[in-house]
């Protein structure tokens, strides 16, 4: 397991990551997925407005497994993570309780948070067809379903079909056209793969650069992340070689996912953990939070980054995410029946 401890808790470095385990009043200890770059100026405003001292564990993985081995008796009170596949996860381990909040309800829309407030979208992001800028015609792809045609034969890539991303793109399809339709997909997908599903949503953009395929699945803000990266100024390039494409405009829109939070069943420190999760959905939060990432406000009516906005608005799948969580599992199978990552 890899943690970052931050200076906020440098007091507990020396004893490993661990966090205070009896909190005190005015404080809140966050497990986050969320890199700090992303977060911490946000938190730090947090406790000017509060008085609340925010206590962050950043982790790279493991967040699942660590909640599980400390039980009831683990200091976090709120998790922050992306993609609702993880939250599910810890909604199926019971790590997680129920919030009413008037704010949470007002700010996020229904589709992107649980209903029993189990877990709340903040920030969301769409998973788009990033395509050859050079080599593809407008109009060629419009949909997912597109990149199954027999002539983009060996024209697509993909990264793992077991990504916690893809996987919530295939319970899409299984919620919206049903089992056997989402098999169907992911077995003509695969019958296009350029090669073997392999690397991270940006890796799709490089093989596209390199003339490898045309055509790819991946996460809007991955472009922007690209476009700006001046530590590998090389990504700038890949992000010139694709265009984006919002899928189903005519259809069922684009599939979105969210990065949320949810307040632990161990919590000390319920109340400001939903204060903390409360800021993070109100507007000032909500356009920093997003732009950071090149991400999409969750709370409607928030400004996006210029160069988010530049990529156009599109229709997104409003479908329940809870709902979609519940195939995932399905999906999973699905993408081990069809072979997709062999
Ligand atoms: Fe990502």
């Amino acid at each position: 397991m890899r943690w970052i401890v931050t200076t906020v808790i440098a007091a507990a470095v020396g004893t490993g990551w661990a966090l205070p385990a009896a909190a005190e009043i005015g404080e809140v200890n966050l497990y986050s997925y969320r890199q700090p770059f992303l977060i911490q100026p946000l938190l730090d405003e947090f406790t000017k407005r509060s008085g609340i001292k925010v206590n962050v564990v950043y982790a790279q993985k493991g967040m699942l497994e660590r909640l599980k081995a400390e039980g009831p008796n683990s200091p976090a009170d709120a998790v922050l993570t992306v993609d609702v596949g993880r939250l599910k996860d810890m909604v199926g381990a019971d790590l997680l309780q129920p919030v009413k909040s008037d704010i949470l309800e007002k700010n996020i829309p229904p589709q992107y948070r649980h209903p029993d407030g189990l877990w709340f979208g903040l920030t969301t992001r769409a998973r788009v067809i990033f395509a050859s800028s050079e080599r593809t015609d407008a109009g060629e792809v419009t949909t997912y379903e597109d990149l199954t045609d027999a002539e983009l034969k060996g024209r697509v890539c993909s990264r793992s079909g077991k990504h916690v991303y893809n996987i919530s793109l295939v319970a899409s399809l299984i919620a919206h056209e049903g089992e056997a339709a989402a098999r169907d997909w992911l077995a003509a997908l695969k019958s296009n793969l350029a090669r073997k599903p392999q690397g991270n949503d940006r890796a799709q953009a490089k093989a596209i650069k390199e003339g490898l395929c045309d055509y790819a699945v991946a996460n809007t803000y991955y472009m922007g992340k690209m476009a700006t990266n001046e530590e590998n100024p090389e990504q700038k390039d890949w992000a010139k070689a694709v265009r984006i494409i919002f899928p189903n405009q005519e259809s069922r829109g684009t599939h979105v996912n969210i990065s949320g939070a949810g307040v632990t069943r161990s919590s000390s420190n319920r109340a400001e953990a939903i204060q903390l999760i409360e800021f993070l959905s109100g507007d000032h939060a909500q356009k920093i939070y997003a732009e950071q990432n090149f991400e999409y406000p969750v709370k409607p009516g928030v400004a996006f980054h210029p160069m988010v906005a530049s990529w156009g608005t599109f229709k997104a799948d409003t479908i329940d995410l809870a709902k979609l969580a519940e195939y995932r599992a399905m999906a999973s199978r699905l993408v081990d029946q069809t072979g997709f990552d062999q």
